[in-house]
């Protein structure tokens, strides 16, 4: 009967928005919290070697809550409001066709330990939304680097030095490239990426963030 209970309540609870709990829309994320994500204004954010990197958002309240739900409370079906975000940004975006979108790797360490790759599933979400082609082969992380946040910017780019490698077997299908993360803050990931796909010689690259943290 207790676990009739517990049953019960864990289903109602499910039923509720992730974010104001209120909700009777029965989805993860209700279109009034969807509907509290603020875009950033639209256009190149930087450029790291000369190379564009776009972002939608700025990394707090709900849209902070979205991407930790996803990344460190296993949910899962989060991704695909993190997806629609930055579709919908993207959509404002000139050149937005015709990638084949990369979200950034994790070390199959970590990857088997979290069991999913977050970027993962927001670029398949992405892809189906945005009708790009995901391609989650084409570059590996080949070094179990420490999580960035903990460390300066120096420590940041020396953390992940050679941390990745472009599998050169992938190279024929290799068209425009969109790289995707879910936070952008010094530019370090992407920095590194980038210099490994242009000494394979990959020059036409675009990076997307869901968002930067706030000033
Ligand atoms: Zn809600």
């Amino acid at each position: 009967m207790k676990a009739f209970f517990l049953g019960l309540l864990d289903w109602i609870y499910k039923k509720k928005c992730y974010f104001c709990r209120k909700s009777n829309e029965s989805v993860k994320m209700c279109s009034k919290c969807y509907d509290s994500l603020e875009f950033l204004s639209y256009g190149k954010r930087l450029a790291i070697d000369g190379v564009s990197v776009y972002v939608a958002g700025v990394y707090e309240k709900n849209l902070q809550k979205l991407i930790r739900g996803l990344k460190y409370h296993n949910q899962r079906d989060l991704a695909f409001y993190q997806a629609k975000f930055m579709y919908e940004y993207w959509q404002n975006i000139t050149d937005n066709t015709d990638y084949i979108v990369v979200p950034v790797p994790l070390h199959k360490d970590r990857q088997s330990k979290r069991r999913y790759n977050h970027m993962e599933l927001v670029a398949q979400e992405f892809c189906r939304l945005s009708g790009n082609t995901l391609n989650t082969k084409l570059i590996t992380r080949v070094k179990n680097t420490k999580p960035q946040y903990k460390l300066t910017p120096t420590e940041r780019a020396e953390n992940l030095h050679n941390a990745f490698k472009v599998n050169l077997s992938e190279m024929s299908n290799c068209g425009k490239i969109l790289i995707i993360d879910d936070i952008c803050t010094t530019g370090s990931t992407f920095a590194e990426m980038i210099k490994t796909f242009h000494a394979a010689g990959v020059t036409d690259i675009t990076c997307f963030a869901t968002t930067t943290p706030k000033l």
